[in-house]
């Protein structure tokens, strides 16, 4: 699904730079269930960021799903965004003004579905995660969990190949954290790779591999138990 080959990302700031990746090695296959971890400043989000297509690198191989993806115009990388990559925030990134069920098919809108069809696919994500009810409401009429299924929703209504989530549960919640994890994990029970930024031990540990990154680098990648949220 990924592969990262020596990849290297520098922030310019006026006159100076600061180097954030500084050679990353990475193999991610079909199906695998990432955490990302690391202190804060560590390259967390900007690793996850360019694997997303919403930031570039400047040296080193990014290959996802066979296709290298450094030459692509923003046009390209717009649509294989849209083809290839669901997105959970901590954040949850909801459109404030839009109902519950317009914000889960927005994404399908860029795929050329007619509206009827984004609709009932929309609806039929939303009750996979237990909101068919919420669908006309807005979404600061939502719990944080509730806003944070939505989002879930809305990044699985496009049938993205493989899912990134930066700090799903940052914002949350113990109980509410176990019940997104949970969800997640079925979600990759059922076949999908999922790559998942946190600093919590306990979150990472219901993935099943842990990355570190201190100073950009990595300094630890091993596979583990699954601890069932
Ligand atoms: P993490 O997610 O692990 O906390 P980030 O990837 O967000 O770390 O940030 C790594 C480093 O890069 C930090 O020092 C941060 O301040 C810096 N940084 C992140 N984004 C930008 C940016 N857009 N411009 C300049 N510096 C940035
Ligand atoms: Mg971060």
């Amino acid at each position: 699904m990924i592969t990262i080959k020596d990849l290297h990302k520098s922030y310019k700031m006026g006159k100076n730079s600061l180097h954030v990746l500084k050679g990353i090695n990475l193999e991610i296959a079909d199906g695998e269930f990432v955490a990302i971890m690391g202190a804060s400043g560590s390259g967390k989000s900007t690793l996850l960021n360019i694997i997303g297509m919403l930031d570039t690198h400047d040296a080193g191989v990014y290959d996802l799903d066979g296709v290298r993806i450094e030459n692509l115009t923003e046009r390209k990388a717009a649509i294989y965004r849209n083809k290839f990559l669901g997105f959970i925030f901590q954040s949850y990134n909801l459109i404030n003004f839009k109902n519950v069920v317009e914000n889960v098919a927005l994404p399908l809108y860029y795929q050329k579905i007619n509206r009827k069809k984004r609709n009932e696919i929309a609806m039929s994500y939303l009750e996979r995660v237990g909101l068919g009810p919420w669908s006309r409401h807005l979404p600061n009429e939502l719990s944080g969990g509730q806003k944070q299924r939505v989002a879930i929703a809305r990044a699985l209504a496009a049938q993205p190949k493989l899912l990134l989530a930066d700090e799903p549960t940052g914002a949350l919640d113990s109980v509410t954290s176990r019940e997104i994890m949970k969800m997640i994990q079925e979600i990759n029970d059922e076949g999908k790779t999922i790559l998942m930024v946190t600093h919590e031990d306990e979150i990472a540990h219901m993935c099943k591999r842990i990355v570190r990154l201190r100073d950009g680098m990595i300094i630890e990648d091993t596979k583990i138990n699954q601890v069932r949220a």
